[in-house]
């Protein structure tokens, strides 16, 4: 089904992208926090397309119009400013809450508000399904395993978080979310899904997000050097984002209700990631090391059994495959704004 309509400047007439036809017994109304961030707008793009009634909610701190551009001024769709730690009345049938800063810099920049984000949000998104019977779905993070002592990690792992360090307010406000997802579900029966995602990357990522993916190849597009933090033998594993969101939205729409990870289980040391980026981009970029910095878990990589079990979900686009698409996105990027040295 093709819609389309008057777009702001006068005359220009905006067509949607293609979206289902769903009976309105099938149509949900779908809240996304953190809409317009990196993985909440490819969420927001699937469940558009799939047909639903899709509002975004997004404060805007890390998150960009730009990112859901594609559906403003759709009839199923709707982009509220509003930050999650203020309660929000809507009603929704399902809520995935993603709002909460993702990358190191952008979480630790303000550390209090993160953890507000991570503790206040989730709160006022738990007490507004308990009032409209929605469905919530949380964002954990594999940052929840902390440093880890057992590899890889799955669901039953406990972790080994640092309370007071740098990435605490993060890890810790994430640990507490999940907490209160089960508190809420106990005592007054609210419906819930926890995802812990693990390293994610693709297409809509801020090119200043400052995590792995995106600097190294923005550093490789520019000829400048790829700075690996302390000797690069850590290892993070990498799912590329599209896999993500098909795991979110069965995660979603399916009856389990414990803590999922959702990630893809290829692990590389970050000196091997570096190498692959620097051989796809073709760049004369040099590896230069920069001091470790504090709390950075040695190594990462889900086990997706369970995942595989209950979702009947696993990864299927390779770790390459996805960077040759996010690389794309950041020479289009780059050459947008003016901002692309050729090399
Ligand atoms: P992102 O920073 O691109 O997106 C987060 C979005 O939330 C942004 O649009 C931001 O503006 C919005 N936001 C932040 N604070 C808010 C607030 N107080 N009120 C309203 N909106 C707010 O990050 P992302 O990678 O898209 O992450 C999305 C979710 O997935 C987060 O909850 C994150 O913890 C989780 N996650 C992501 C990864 C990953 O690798 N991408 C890994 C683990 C967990
Ligand atoms: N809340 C919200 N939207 C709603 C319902 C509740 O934002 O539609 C907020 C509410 O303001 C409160 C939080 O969710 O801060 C938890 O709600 P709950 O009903 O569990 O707690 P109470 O209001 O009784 O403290
Ligand atoms: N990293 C790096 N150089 C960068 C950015 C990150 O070497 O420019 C390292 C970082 O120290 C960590 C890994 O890459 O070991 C992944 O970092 P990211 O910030 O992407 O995510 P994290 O998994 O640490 O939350």
């Amino acid at each position: 089904r093709v819609i389309t309509t008057i777009n702001a400047q006068p005359g220009v007439v905006k067509q949607f992208p293609p979206t289902e036809k769903l009976l309105t017994t099938q149509q949900k109304r779908i809240l996304v926090t953190g809409g317009a961030g990196f993985v909440g707008s490819h969420l927001v793009d699937r469940l558009m397309r799939q047909g639903h009634i899709v509002y975004a909610l997004d404060n805007f701190f890390t998150g960009r119009k730009e990112n859901v551009e594609a559906w403003i001024g759709h009839p199923n769709f709707e982009l509220i400013h509003h930050d999650v730690v203020n309660p929000y009345m809507i009603e929704v049938d399902q809520i995935y809450n993603l709002a909460c800063p993702a990358s190191p810099p952008h979480y630790q920049y303000n550390p209090v508000k993160t953890i507000k984000t991570s503790v206040e949000g989730t709160l006022n998104m738990l007490g507004l399904a308990k009032r409209t019977k929605a469905r919530v779905l949380l964002t954990s993070t594999s940052e929840v395993y902390g440093d880890p002592e057992v590899h890889p990690q799955s669901e039953t792992y406990h972790g080994r978080v640092s309370i007071t360090g740098p990435r605490a307010c993060y890890d810790e406000g994430k640990r507490v979310a999940e907490t209160m997802m089960y508190a809420y579900k106990k005592q007054d029966g609210v419906d819930i899904r926890v995802a812990r995602i693990f390293n994610t990357f693709g297409e809509n990522m801020h090119p200043d997000d400052g995590r792995v993916v995106s600097n190294f190849i923005i550093q490789a597009l520019q000829g400048k050097d790829i700075t690996i933090y302390g000797d690069g033998k850590q290892t993070r594993s990498f799912q590329y984002v599209e896999d993500l969101v098909s795991g979110l939205v069965k995660l979603m729409n399916s009856d389990y209700d414990g803590p999922v990870n959702l990630g893809n289980p290829d692990e590389y040391t970050i000196r091997e990631f570096a190498e692959m980026i620097v051989q796809m981009v073709g760049t004369k970029s040099k590896i230069v090391h920069l001091p470790s910095t504090q709390d950075d878990p040695s190594r990462r990589k889900p086990d997706i059994s369970l995942a595989k079990r209950v979702l009947g979900w696993e990864p299927k686009v390779h770790v390459r495959t996805g960077l040759e698409r996010t690389i794309e996105y950041f020479r289009h990027e780059l050459e947008r704004t003016g901002k692309f040295s050729p090399i």
